[in-house]
């Protein structure tokens, strides 16, 4: 059986900047992230048009509410508003901070990080780096990982969620390659499978009582 503190289903993007934020919180942390594909091959590798963010690089009348309201118009008004608040506040912050990892975002002729318009913003904040933004952060989220020393599973399929008293306890799954079975032990687990999160089901009883954990 295999343990560790923290385990993050998922190698996207938001499984990556979780597994980094967790380790950079407390290095201390023995975290796996698990993912059924090579985690650069994740979904997020596609994204192409930017990320928002209210740098006021381009456009100086631009703000945090601003961003908000585009954001919340743009969900149909079903976004969790008090999420999005956070979200537009941060936003500058995580961008400059993603520039820090490594991320090589386009920038304007005087170096700062340029900002381009995009679909639902009603101001130029679109930060991207060509027509390669998720290629290019993924990658750095990916390598700040393996520096920060988070075991990584590549191509292992994570079918079960470990439960004991409605608790997250662990994860079963298995390598892709040849079927080898694991059961991973966790005080947390995460998930951040993208749309996917329908493919795993919850244990029966009587697996966790046979001897799987
Ligand atoms: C063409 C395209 C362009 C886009 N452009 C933009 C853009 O410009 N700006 C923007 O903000 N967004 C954009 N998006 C949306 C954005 O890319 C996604 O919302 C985001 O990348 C989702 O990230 P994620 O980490 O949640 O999911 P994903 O990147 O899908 O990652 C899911 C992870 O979970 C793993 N996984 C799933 N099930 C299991 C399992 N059972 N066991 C183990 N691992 C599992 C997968 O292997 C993968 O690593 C775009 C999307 C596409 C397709």
């Amino acid at each position: 059986m295999l343990d560790h503190d923290v385990v993050i289903v998922g190698g996207g993007l938001a499984g990556c900047q979780a597994a980094l934020e967790i380790v950079r919180t407390d290095p201390q942390l023995n975290i796996a992230l698990v993912a059924k594909t090579h985690p650069i091959r994740s979904h997020s590798v596609a994204a192409q048009g930017g990320i928002a963010a209210t740098l006021k690089n381009v456009d100086d009348q631009d703000d945090w509410k601003a961003h908000a309201f585009d954001t919340v118009k743009g969900s149909d008004y079903l976004a969790d508003q008090d999420a999005v608040e956070i979200l537009t506040k941060e936003a500058p912050d995580v961008v400059i901070d993603l520039e820090h990892l490594g991320v090589l975002f386009s920038r304007l002729p005087d170096g700062r990080i340029a900002q381009r318009a995009f679909g639902g913003h009603s101001h130029n904040r679109t930060c991207y780096a060509a027509d390669k933004t998720g290629h290019a952060i993924l990658h750095e989220l990916y390598c700040n990982l393996l520096r920060c020393g988070v075991t990584i599973y590549e191509e292992w399929y994570v079918m079960r969620l470990i439960l004991e008293d409605n608790r997250a306890k662990g994860i079963v799954m298995y390598r892709i390659q040849d079927g080898t079975l694991e059961v991973v032990r966790a005080k947390a687990v995460m998930f951040a499978t993208g749309a996917t999160v329908g493919s795993l089901t919850p244990p029966p009883m009587t697996l966790l009582l046979q001897g799987m954990v």
